[in-house]
């Protein structure tokens, strides 16, 4: 097994570990895009969300959410608070490089750092939502 985080999470490649459970393993981004990135991941081979067994996703939430006290993140949006993204890219085409599921934690502390975030929004089209809503209620 090639997998670089794989390697990670068996200790065969050093890194900054954050919190570990039985299902979760976390650690310090090694290119951080702002101060305190980090990388979550399931102890759980698998490229995409979809192929990750529910109790290692089920586990992996609360460690973001120790993460984002640990680093100070965990303020209510008072004027002078931080704010915090959660990326998880599924493909290259979606900004996948690494072919192992992560979650990436990142501080957002100032307009200069961290994610930025190209949001390509269409005008609401009720009839369209409407269309793709039933579709998708048949399948559910
Ligand atoms: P992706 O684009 O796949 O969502 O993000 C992959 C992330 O993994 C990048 O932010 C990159 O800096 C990080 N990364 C890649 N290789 C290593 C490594 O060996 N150690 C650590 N700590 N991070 C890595
Ligand atoms: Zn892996």
């Amino acid at each position: 097994m090639s997998c670089i985080f794989c390697k990670i999470i068996k200790g065969e490649i050093p890194s900054f570990k954050l919190i570990e459970t039985k299902f979760t393993y976390s650690f310090l981004d090694i290119q951080p895009t702002a101060e305190g990135h980090c990388l979550i991941i399931p102890k759980f081979h698998g490229a995409k969300l979809h192929n990750i067994p529910d109790e290692y996703l089920a586990d992996l939430l609360p460690v973001v959410k120790k993460l984002t006290t640990a680093l100070d993140l965990d303020t209510n949006n008072t004027p002078e608070g931080s704010g915090y993204n959660i990326l998880q890219n599924n493909g290259r085409i979606a900004h996948q490089v690494v072919d192992h599921v992560h979650f990436h934690l990142i501080p957002k502390k100032d307009s200069e750092t961290g994610l930025g975030v190209g949001w390509p929004a269409e005008e609401t089209d009720f009839a369209k939502l409407e269309k793709l809503h039933k579709k998708l209620q048949e399948k559910l």
